[in-house]
């Protein structure tokens, strides 16, 4: 099943036929997908807000599964599409969770995730304009989760049971506010600018994935392919992050988890490179589809 939220509203998204093969990887340039709005389709029993879909979790599952042959009420656009949750109670990241990208970064290997947030006011669209804030201002493409059903102290053998699905998140980091203070890194504000989270532009359920603990992503800049990995190369997998953060704050419906991002961010290069307004960051994710932002002066 796959989500979007278009107009501050909860959809449903389908292929126009069973048999569109559009549904791949290039799902979001499908001409023919459908949406159903589900408050709706279901007579208010769920949604609006994916917010208040998520927090009804289980019972939506169970409703969408015996609800039959829900007809479609609009056609499928990802460029008008909001943020798959814009309001989530917490957002958390795990920062260093690829090898090749923690010795980019000049970093030693994590001994648990490394977690810090990106303040909520940062989510923005799947495509858009993101600010370049600072002359430093670097691309990180991450596989996120967005939780379902809450819990703390989730063991990791269950923490699939209580995320509702995946998406793509472009974690757009400031690099000169994240370490601004050499030995004191601000990673929270340093990637919490307007704009630095496009999240979308659907949401994947769990069994949409041969394996969801190899989900491919990647980055292109300008066109070229700066990023390229797959979660199955995760230090810390899904998982252990799942069960390493609610072992420590409770997880609740909406809250997002961004897994970390592979190497080939501009801070590894040296010369580092950095976006400069008029590049496009093109984000990738398997079955999630793409996200794009041209990059623009940001506002004074
Ligand atoms: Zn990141």
């Amino acid at each position: 099943m796959r989500l979007a939220t278009v107009g501050g509203r909860a959809q449903l998204v389908r292929p126009a036929a069973a048999s569109d093969e559009s549904i791949g990887g290039r799902f979001d340039l499908a001409p023919t997908a459908t949406t159903t709005d589900i408050a709706t389709a279901s007579d208010h029993r769920f949604g609006p807000s994916m917010e208040a879909l998520l927090a009804e979790w289980d019972a939506f599952t169970s409703w969408a599964a015996a609800a039959g042959d829900i007809p479609s009420s609009g056609t499928y656009n990802a460029q008008s599409a909001d943020p798959v949750v814009r309001h989530p109670t917490q957002v958390f990241a795990v920062g260093l969770n690829y090898r090749a990208h923690a010795a980019e970064s000049g970093a030693a290997l994590p001994e648990v995730p490394l977690v810090f947030t990106k303040f909520p006011s940062c989510i923005a669209p799947p495509f858009g304009s993101v600010g370049v804030f600072t002359p430093a201002v670097d691309w990180e493409v991450e596989v996120a989760v967005v939780v379902g059903r809450g819990g703390f102290r989730i063991p990791r053998d269950q923490a699939w049971d209580h995320l509702a699905g995946v998406t793509a998140a472009q974690d757009y980091s400031a690099r000169d506010t994240q370490f601004a203070s050499k030995s004191n890194p601000q990673f929270n504000l340093g990637k919490s600018y307007p704009g630095f989270l496009p999240l979308g532009p659907v949401l994947v359920t769990p069994d949409e994935f041969d394996d969801p603990n190899a989900i491919g992503l990647s980055c292109t800049v300008n066109g070229v392919l700066r990023q390229s990995s797959s979660t199955s190369d995760l230090i810390f997998s899904v998982p252990e992050c799942v069960e390493y953060i609610s072992g420590i704050c409770e997880l609740r419906p909406g809250d997002v988890i961004l897994t970390g991002t592979p190497a080939g961010v501009g801070m590894g290069f040296s010369p580092p490179i950095y976006l400069s307004p008029g590049d496009e960051v093109v984000t990738r994710v398997d079955l999630v589809g793409e996200m794009r932002q041209r990059c623009v002066e940001a506002p004074a």
